[in-house]
C-alpha cells in the first residue's frame, strides 16, 4: 500500500512538474510573440549613394552594415571611401540584386576588400547567366575568398540582429530580360521600412505581386524600379508598397533620360515626396523607433 502511494504521489509530482514546464512554454512562446520590436541600440542608417547611372544602397549599423548592389567598377573607390568613412568593418550581407554592370561593376573590389557573412544573389538559368567580364571577376572573388553564397528566396526574411530585417522578395521566373531577375529588397529598421526595387519593371512586379499575394509590400520608402524607367510603373504593385517618399538613383544626364515622365508623373499623382541622387547626392536617412528622417550624410 505505502508503495503505491508513493507511486501516486510521484505521478502527481510528474504531471504537475509537466503543466508547469507547459504552462512556461506557452507563456513564454505568447510573450515572444506580443513583444515588441527589439531595437537596435546603435544608430542605423539607411544611405542611397549618389554612384551615377547605377545603385547602391548601404544600411549602417556601428562597424556592420547591409550592401544592395555596387554601381559600375568606376564607383567603386568612391564606394569603399563612403563605407570606410561609416568606420564599417564587416558586411554582413551583401546582395547582387542581377547581374548587370551598373549594379556589380564593383561587387569584385568589395567582396576583395571587406570579410561578408553572406552574399545573396539571384538563381539564373543556364541561358541566363552571362558572359560578361565584370559578371566572370564577380563570381571568381567569391570563389577566392570562399564567400557563404545564397540563393535568393522570394519571401525569405533575414533577421540581422535587433531592430534589423530584410526580406527577399523575386525573382519567381526565369525569363530573359536580366532586369526582370532582379532581387528586390524590403528592409526593415527599427520599424521603418524600404522597398528597394532595383531594375524590377512591369513583368518582375506583375509576377511576383499575383504569385505572392500575401507578402506585405507597404513601405515607408521606395527605391523606384530601373532608375525611374516608365517601364517599372506597375500599379498594383506600388499601390501595395503605398510609399511616402520615393527616391530614384540615376546618373546626371544620363543617356536613357532616366528618371522618365511616367514616374515623375505617377511620384506626383501619388503626393510622394521625391528624392534623387543626381540632384540630392548621398540620400541618407536615420532610423529609430520614433521614425525616419533625412540627414546630411558625414
Ligand atoms: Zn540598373
Amino acid at each position: 500500500m505505502a508503495k503505491r502511494r508513493r507511486k501516486n504521489k510521484k505521478t502527481k509530482l510528474i504531471s504537475l512538474v509537466i503543466v508547469i514546464v507547459l504552462a512556461l512554454i506557452l507563456t513564454y512562446g505568447d510573450k515572444s510573440n506580443t513583444e515588441p520590436e527589439k531595437i537596435s541600440d546603435k544608430e542605423v542608417r539607411v544611405h542611397f549613394i549618389d554612384v551615377g547611372q547605377g545603385s547602391a544602397t548601404l544600411v549602417s549599423y556601428g562597424e556592420n552594415g547591409i550592401l544592395i548592389d555596387t554601381s559600375e567598377a568606376e564607383y567603386s573607390k568612391r564606394l569603399v571611401d563612403y563605407i570606410d568613412s561609416y568606420g564599417i568593418k564587416t558586411l554582413d550581407y551583401v546582395i547582387a540584386s542581377h547581374p548587370h554592370s551598373d549594379h556589380i561593376g564593383g561587387m569584385a573590389d568589395i567582396i576583395n576588400k571587406y570579410p561578408i557573412g553572406t552574399f545573396i544573389m539571384p538563381e539564373l538559368s543556364e541561358k541566363n547567366t552571362p558572359t560578361t567580364r565584370v559578371y566572370e571577376k564577380m563570381l571568381t572573388a567569391l570563389v577566392e575568398k570562399d564567400v557563404n553564397v545564397k540563393i535568393a528566396e522570394t519571401g525569405e526574411v533575414y533577421n540581422v540582429q535587433d531592430g534589423i530585417s530584410f526580406q527577399t522578395i523575386g525573382p519567381c521566373e526565369q525569363v530573359s530580360d536580366l532586369n526582370d531577375m532582379s532581387v528586390m529588397v524590403k528592409l526593415t529598421i527599427n520599424g521603418n521600412s524600404f522597398m528597394v526595387l532595383a531594375d524590377a519593371e512591369k513583368q518582375e512586379l506583375s509576377s511576383v505581386y499575383e504569385a505572392y499575394p500575401n507578402i506585405n509590400y507597404k513601405s515607408d520608402v521606395l527605391a523606384m524600379g530601373h532608375h525611374g524607367s516608365s517601364t517599372s510603373i506597375h500599379d498594383d504593385f506600388l499601390a501595395a508598397v503605398d510609399a511616402e517618399i520615393a527616391v530614384i538613383s540615376c546618373g546626371k544626364d544620363n543617356k536613357y533620360g532616366h528618371p522618365h515622365n511616367e514616374a515623375l508623373q505617377y511620384i506626383n499623382d501619388e503626393k510622394m515626396v521625391m528624392y534623387r541622387t543626381d540632384i540630392d547626392g548621398d540620400i541618407v536617412f536615420s532610423c529609430t523607433a520614433d521614425g525616419y528622417e533625412r540627414v546630411e550624410s558625414k
